[in-house]
């Protein structure tokens, strides 16, 4: 034992923080290193709970105001109005491809699904397990290069609800603007790119979104759905789907995912000091413009995806020469420069830039770029 534990353990954080690379993985991501230090610095004893927030009961009045701090912090955030209700959920964005049919699909009706990616086909697969699916459009011909446009969509008025994804992170497009869906349910999966940029919430019958992009860790889910639309699931829906029963409990009907709501917490605080979601934007927008700019003005790199569809979260992009895929890759993570490898369906590299990516990151990854053309050009 050391004489000073605290001050050793303080030394060794310093050092761990110093040994941090810049990651662009898609999911689970780069998390704000103050929310990390915050958390490392209460992870043993939560200010006046005397406990960790890992051991701490779901029923507890500290996590009763963590869960109420992060759910006011989100409607700050966003301008939610108090028609919506905002559930904190486990299993995954995966788990909202079910839960959205098991609620709004009903026996005798059928939603719309706009296709942009592989997600928005995993969403279609499980809804059509429990009713009928309309594809209002795809662009998997295309290879997924770019979202359907208005124009595409063959929507049916009648519609239960239209869904679309409005990012799709594995092939680095983003929905310009929502789908003019007109008096139907608009439904979203917005996991990766939830809080990245202003939005009209009124728009929107349910937004949902897995944690580990922009809100924090895996394990949680947060869902934004309008109040007037709940309490007709299937007849078959076990309570612990339903969203009126989880809206009504205030994401307390079973035990929420306790670690996660608290880091989303911070998160969101630490978002509405950055100056919220309109400064959020700004930094985005700057932070994705220094890497298009430097692949539209090369052409040792290629940006695969149409102008007018790119995503500010996730940039895939090619070597002409793909025979030096692994080279780049294996110099990059010797830069500190990590996870840049693409998806396995696309190929080539893809650099995520979250909301906590800091934009030193962003320069970093660039001039290693610019310094790998240079020498292999
Ligand atoms: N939707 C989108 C847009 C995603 O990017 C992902 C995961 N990368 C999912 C859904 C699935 O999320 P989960 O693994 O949390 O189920």
């Amino acid at each position: 034992m050391t004489a000073n534990p605290s001050a050793a353990t303080a030394a060794v954080a310093a050092s761990r923080a110093a040994e941090r690379v810049y990651n662009f993985n898609p999911g689970p991501a780069v998390l704000p290193l103050p929310v990390l230090e915050e958390v490392q610095r209460d992870l043993l004893a939560l200010p006046g709970a005397g406990m960790s927030i890992l051991e701490i009961s779901h029923r507890a009045k500290e996590f009763d105001a963590i869960l109420g701090g992060a759910e006011a912090d989100l409607r700050k955030l966003l301008g939610l109005s108090e028609n919506y209700q905002m559930i904190f959920l486990g299993g995954g964005a995966s788990l909202q491809f079910a839960m959205v049919a098991m609620n709004f699909l009903p026996g005798d009706g059928s939603a719309d699904y706009i296709i942009s990616g592989h997600w928005a086909q995993q969403a279609v697969k499980e809804a059509k397990k429990l009713g009928k699916v309309n594809i209002a459009a795809s662009t998997e011909t295309e290879g997924f290069v770019r979202v359907p446009r208005q124009e595409e969509l063959r929507l049916d008025p009648g519609a239960a609800y239209v869904h679309f994804t409005s990012n799709n992170t594995i092939y680095g497009t983003e929905a310009p603007a929502e789908p003019e869906v007109g008096g139907v349910p608009l439904v979203c999966d917005a996991s990766s790119n939830f809080l990245s940029r202003v939005i009209d919430p009124g728009k929107y019958a349910l937004i949902y979104a897995g944690a580990q992009k922009n809100i924090g860790p895996a394990g949680l889910t947060i869902v934004i759905v309008r109040e007037d639309l709940l309490g007709q699931p299937l007849p078959t829906t076990p309570s612990v789907f339903d969203y009126k029963v989880q809206a009504e409990a205030d994401s307390m009907h079973n035990t929420p995912p306790t670690f996660a709501v608290y880091i989303a917490g911070l998160v969101f605080q630490w978002l509405k000091k950055l100056g919220g979601l309109k400064k959020m934007e700004e930094i985005n927008a700057a932070k994705a413009r220094l890497v298009y700019d430097y692949l539209d003005q090369t052409e040792f790199y290629h940006s695969p995806v149409a102008r007018e569809d790119r995503s500010r979260m996730n940039i895939p992009f090619t070597l002409r020469n793909a025979a030096l895929d692994g080279e780049f890759l294996k110099q990059a993570e010797r830069h500190g420069l990590t996870q840049l490898k693409g998806h396995r369906s696309v190929g080539g590299m893809r650099a995520s830039l979250y909301n906590a990516m800091p934009i030193e990151g962003v320069h970093a990854l660039v001039a290693f770029m610019r310094e790998f053309e240079r020498n292999h050009g």
